[in-house]
This record gives C-alpha cells, structure tokens and sequence, in this order.
C-alpha cells in the first residue's frame, strides 16, 4: 500500500489535492487529466503562487498553484 499522506494530486485546474479528499473521485488516480505524483518522506509541500508545485510525465507538464482548502 502506497502512504496516502506522500502522494499528491494536481488537478487539470491547477488545485494540489491529496488521494482520499471528498473532491477526489478514485478514477481521478488514473485519470490522463490529473497528475499523480510521489513525494516519499516529505509532507505535504506548501502550494501558493509563489510557490507552486511543477511536474513534468510524459511531455505533459501540470503546475499546482493552489493548494486545496479542505485535504
Ligand atoms: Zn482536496
């Protein structure tokens, strides 16, 4: 089982969510739209405009710069 508290969702309107919160539908984990990403260790990062969180799979490139109120 992966640690839910180490995985992080960027949503295609750029929101950082974390799997399990009530905005998440269990399809969103595979879904093409949404980027799954792995931050093993590390806690949940602080997402803001001046911090925003970038990933790059398969030439595709999505950047969090909100981070969802309620997860
Ligand atoms: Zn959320």
């Amino acid at each position: 089982m992966e640690d839910a508290r180490q995985i992080v969702l960027i949503s295609p309107t750029g929101y950082a969510h974390h799997p399990g919160c009530h905005h998440i539908s269990p399809e969103y984990l595979e879904h093409p739209a949404w980027a799954k990403i792995a931050l093993p260790g590390i806690p949940f990062p602080t997402v803001d405009e001046q911090r925003p969180v970038t990933v790059t799979i398969g030439g595709r490139t999505w950047t969090a710069t909100r981070r969802c109120p309620d997860c």
